[in-house]
């Protein structure tokens, strides 16, 4: 299809538009169908709405043409003839950011300027893991489950995970800096990205894939555009840190008298996880034979044998015994195995809870 101009007519071209800015997206939308094909370059109102539309539904926009480039040389084309019809553009990935950034700016705010929304999605592409240096390069739309699934056929993990990660995208989440159910484990999108490509307005692409972690020349990509949400560039590729595959990860419930006492789980937890002293060092108080006289049953005990090993631990001071053990035992029953198997730092502490709730990070 590339290179085959298609007619685009008025009447495929949203009403609200005098003549002169009718003609201006015609063309446009020309140049974009020569740029990466008629298939791509969606005009119809009813094909547009899905895409002006956000996941909550609450953020609903107003636009003239989606385009749905395949490569960093399609969105350069697409950027370069935005730029020349003076056109407004809103990357967007999986449309689930939650906040409306995903979708043009509702019908009384716009000016007479073309609004494109170009639709990552089809940038999915994934290389093959480099299991040395742990990383892997992803197309900007890949979602988060596929970036997963390839790390984990190749015994690796991935660092950032969330409930939208079959929908959400590598970058999406990287322009959002997202978080996701393991970032008090692994931090946000931004200690993820070893490498960075992207397109600037004007067409140029910049960044490099190359993940090397000692790279200081020149301006540092990676750290100016994750979290720009589509203000600086578009990114199209990503170099990714990767995560060892866990064995066993434990869901605790760990009761607190307050939010303040919730600062100091993680760092029990990753205490605990470490060397056989500092699992000693850091069996909760309230975890202990003495101070729970009442752990009569042998589930019970076992379980805190195992947490306190795995280093997740009702460490909250203030917490009764009883009451401690109480919400410990009821977290036993979501134990998957020996916490003796778990690799060394491998608490996820949110597993089930992130599953459910948007926010879990
Ligand atoms: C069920 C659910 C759970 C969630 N859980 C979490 C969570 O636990 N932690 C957390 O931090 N967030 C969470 N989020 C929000 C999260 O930020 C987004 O889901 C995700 O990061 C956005 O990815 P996306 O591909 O959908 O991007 P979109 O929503 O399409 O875009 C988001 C923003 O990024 C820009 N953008 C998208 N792609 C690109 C690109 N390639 N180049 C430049 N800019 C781009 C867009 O213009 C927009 O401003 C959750 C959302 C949902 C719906």
């Amino acid at each position: 299809m590339r290179g085959t101009v298609v007619a685009v007519t008025s009447a495929s071209i949203s009403g609200q538009h005098d003549d002169r800015s009718r003609d201006v997206i015609g063309d446009l939308a020309s140049a974009l169908t020569a740029a990466i094909g008629a298939d791509h370059v969606l005009t119809p109102a009813d094909v547009r709405a899905g895409f002006e539309t956000d996941w909550t539904g609450r953020y609903r926009g107003s636009s003239d043409i989606v385009a749905r480039p395949a490569s960093t040389a399609e969105v350069s084309a697409v950027l370069t003839a935005c730029m020349e019809h003076d056109a407004q553009v809103i990357a967007q990935a999986g449309n689930t950011g939650l906040v409306g950034g995903s979708v043009p700016r509702a019908a009384r705010d716009r000016d007479e300027r073309p609004v494109v929304i170009v639709s990552m999605r089809r940038l999915d592409h994934l290389g093959a893991v480099d299991t040395a240096a742990m990383q892997v390069t992803a197309g900007a739309g890949t979602t988060l489950a596929r970036w997963r699934d390839h790390a984990r056929s190749a015994g690796l993990d991935t660092p950032v995970d969330f409930a939208a990660r079959d929908v959400a995208t590598v970058g999406g989440a990287i322009a959002t800096n997202a978080g996701g159910s393991r970032v008090l484990r692994f931090g946000t999108m931004r200690q993820q990205v070893v490498g960075i490509e992207a397109v600037t307005a004007d067409g140029s692409v910049i960044g490099s894939l190359s993940g090397l972690p000692k790279e200081t020349a020149g301006l540092h990509w990676p750290s100016l555009l994750t979290g720009s949400e589509g203000t600086l560039a578009v990114i199209t590729s990503a170099r990714l840190r990767l995560v060892p595959l866990f064995r066993a990860t434990i869901t605790a419930l760990v009761a607190l008298e307050g939010f303040g006492q919730g600062a100091s789980v993680p760092g029990s937890g990753r205490a605990g996880a470490g060397t056989a002293a500092s699992r000693r060092a850091a069996t909760p108080p309230v975890a202990s034979a003495q101070e729970a006289p009442s752990a009569s049953s042998r589930r019970e005990r076992s379980w805190m044998r195992r947490s306190s090993d795995a280093g997740v631990s009702a460490s909250a001071k203030g917490v009764s015994a009883k009451k401690a053990l109480r919400y410990s035992a009821s977290a036993s029953c979501s134990l998957p195995g020996s916490a003796k198997s778990l690799v060394p730092g491998s608490v996820s502490r949110s597993t089930r809870s992130g599953a459910a709730r948007p926010f879990s990070g």
